[in-house]
């Protein structure tokens, strides 16, 4: 898929609400720089890790990995959410 195709993608954006580009996700963190949701959002749909190192420069790159919200898969997910339910419990 072309960087084009990619950034014509659209996904459900739970900001928003609505259906949005790939492209609008580029631009809609803070000072017009990319979502720190954005690995969030797309990872199940192409490779967004690297379609964003090959068009990032590597410092801006590894400050947004750095900041982002990575993806938990499921099992990680429910362990988390046991663990805090547990916590409440005991508290
Ligand atoms: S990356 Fe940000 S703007 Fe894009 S869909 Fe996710 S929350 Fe919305």
């Amino acid at each position: 898929m072309s960087d084009q195709d990619i950034e014509k993608l659209e996904t459900r954006c739970p900001r928003l609400g609505s259906p949005i580009s790939f492209q609008y996700c580029l631009i809609s963190g803070e000072d017009d720089a990319i979502c720190w949701k954005v690995l969030d959002c797309w990872w199940e749909i192409f490779d967004v890790e690297g379609y964003l190192k090959k068009n990032m420069s590597e410092t801006d790159f590894n400050e947004l990995m750095a900041r982002a919200e990575k993806p938990k898969n499921k099992i990680s997910s429910i362990i988390e959410i046991a663990e805090k339910a547990k916590k409440k419990l005991e508290d």
